[in-house]
């Protein structure tokens, strides 16, 4: 044997000695039974604090009964930025980073198609239960480069199923994999459970039968008050703050509101440029109970965990997050949205003991970001929203002087997106300018405008070249979400509390900073040691723990790790 294949083979010897411990427990162990149904639930948006902030108004069947007797990580932050929803959903079940699945956020400047890009557009599909060339189906996970924990039981358990639900496309596909059994997502302009024919060729049944009840129709013009006495909701502060958005179709960011029916769109003022018919139930616990109803049903329809296999539910639950972007994370509406959520929660919770049997099932409850807090309410700190078109204007003409350049008729700064400023290397390259020189300027540029804080190259990332001589924790986040096919040429960081954004009012999230990195994690079912826990982890332990007691192996590129304190 050469030298040079011993040497090889050292590092691999190395990896067997340290997975032998993991294969052991995992298969032989008497004491691990395997769950009849995985339950994946992501509240989008949902902070880590929201858990404490709100403990005394949870009910004891609902999200407290998780917190009791389950083990919950109070320090699960994720590690990587941007964080946004397409990430966050692709890593939970995964543990692979945005930068190597694909998925580096919602949407992001395409260099190859001269446009913004959806994560999971398709245009290879159909879509399922609306007109088949309507955009809103035509998704799937096929730009996700990467498998899941659905991905891997199915491998080995081909009768197991692995469904995702959520109201957001996104936020269904993500999870379940690329060979998931099915993935549904809410069309508002339909009102319509819809998918695509990437998973089967026609909706089945049950979804066309639960469609035909036209349940999101009994939402529309119902009032929506606070569910709780008003004094629960003076943690929040007062109901009107500023800096707080509109419902669409309301003119008062205070209770009682009202979901609009938005079927004249021209007499309907919203946020959004094309207003569906049931837009504005989203932003409301209306949409979180739609989701529950269509969730039960798929148990039922599927016989989820009522066959002898294990069957993985991922449910996200988006409404919290439509909530936050308007009035903020410290407001009534979303203390009650959460406590809303509890209560639909609890009736899941006992839907499933009386079907499946909730000793059958393993539960983990986690978030895909958090959220920062509206910038007026950050009243000393130099804080506030980036337009980002505003600002792409003004750098365009600062470097077209700078490099002498005509920048209009030339756009070597091709667009803003994703927090990253994008450039046109072929055409830099035609002027003889070095790269790493052009990147940089553009950085410098954008400093001067309010509210930066730093930037990273192109050439610094692709070579993890430290900036100030320190590899900082903010560059390794960066690092782990950027792409070299897909991310831009520099990357920007704003000050903490700053955004971009094209409104005036509202949040929003991304950001590697607390506040938006700090989510929820619990896992609970049998054989889970109840607890506290304080160290470190990111959510990526979901995906490691699931396999581990599944019997599977952790999925490829996984940076999760399971923890073997918290099954006994
Ligand atoms: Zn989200």
């Amino acid at each position: 044997m050469s030298l040079r294949r011993i040497i090889l083979l050292i590092p691999l010897a190395i990896v067997f000695m340290t997975a032998a411990p993991y294969v052991r427990t995992a298969r032989s162990d008497p004491k691990t039974k395997r769950p009849k149904l995985v339950l994946v639930i992501i509240v989008d948006q949902m902070r880590a604090d929201y858990l404490d902030r709100f403990y005394d108004l949870f009910c004891e069947k609902g999200i407290r009964h998780l917190l009791k007797n389950g083990a919950r990580f109070t320090n699960c932050n994720y590690d990587y930025t941007p964080t946004n929803t397409a990430p966050g959903h692709s890593f939970i079940l995964s543990g692979i980073y945005p930068g190597t699945s694909g998925i580096i956020s919602n949407e992001w400047y395409s260099v190859a198609l001269g446009r913004i890009f959806y994560c999971v557009e398709d245009s290879n599909v159909s879509s399922l239960g609306i007109d088949s060339a309507n955009a809103a189906g035509k998704m799937s996970p096929r730009n996700f480069h990467g498998i899941s924990v659905g991905d891997r039981l199915k491998a080995v358990s081909p009768e197991s199923k692995v469904i995702g639900i959520s109201i957001k496309d996104r936020g269904a596909i993500l999870p379940a994999g690329k060979h998931a059994s099915g993935a549904f997502w809410f069309d508002p302009q339909s009102g319509r459970w819809i998918s695509s024919n990437y998973y089967f060729h026609r909706l089945p049944d049950w979804v066309q039968s639960f469609n035909d009840l036209r349940q999101p129709e009994s939402y529309l013009r119902t009032i929506w008050n606070r569910l709780l006495p008003a004094q629960a909701y003076a943690r929040q502060g007062l109901d009107s703050a500023r800096g707080e958005g509109l419902l669409p179709g309301e003119n008062s960011p205070v209770f009682p509101h009202i979901v609009a029916d938005i079927s004249k769109p021209a007499s309907i003022q919203t946020s959004g440029i094309n207003p569906r018919r049931f837009d504005a139930l989203l932003p409301t616990p209306a949409g979180d109970e739609l989701t529950i109803q269509f969730a039960e049903a798929a148990l039922a329809g599927e016989q989820l965990g009522q066959r002898n296999v294990t069957d993985i539910l991922s449910i996200s639950f988006s409404s919290l997050d439509y909530c936050g972007h308007i009035f903020g994370p410290d407001s009534h509406e979303i203390e009650d949205m959460v406590v809303c959520l509890d209560r639909s929660l609890a009736g899941l919770f006992a839907y499933i003991d009386s079907s499946v049997g909730l000793q059958n099932t393993f539960i983990a409850l986690t978030a895909d970001h958090g959220v920062c807090p509206l910038p007026e309410r950050k009243s000393a700190s130099e804080c506030g929203r980036i337009n980002s078109k505003d600002m792409l204007m003004t750098l365009k003409v600062r470097i077209g002087q700078q490099f002498n350049y005509n920048e209009g008729n030339e756009n070597l700064i091709t667009a803003l997106s994703n927090d990253y400023i994008y450039l046109d290397y072929p055409g830099i390259h035609a002027h003889g300018w070095n790269a790493d020189s052009f990147e940089v300027a553009v950085g410098n540029a954008c400093m001067k405008e309010r509210y930066m804080a730093r930037f990273y190259t192109r050439t610094q990332l692709e070579h993890s070249i430290t900036g100030g001589g320190l590899h900082d924790s903010i560059q390794m986040k960066i690092e782990k979400g950027f792409n070299k096919e897909l991310s831009g040429g520099v990357a920007l960081v704003v000050q903490p509390y700053s955004f971009f954004s094209g409104l005036s009012t509202g949040t929003t999230h991304g950001a590697p900073n607390a506040y938006d990195t700090h989510v929820p994690l619990v896992l609970f079912g049998e054989g889970v040691r109840r607890g506290k826990y304080s160290y470190p982890v990111s959510p990526s332990i979901i995906s490691a723990t699931l396999s581990d007691l599944l019997g599977i192996s952790v999925p490829s590129n996984s940076s999760g790790v399971a923890w073997h304190g918290i099954i006994r």
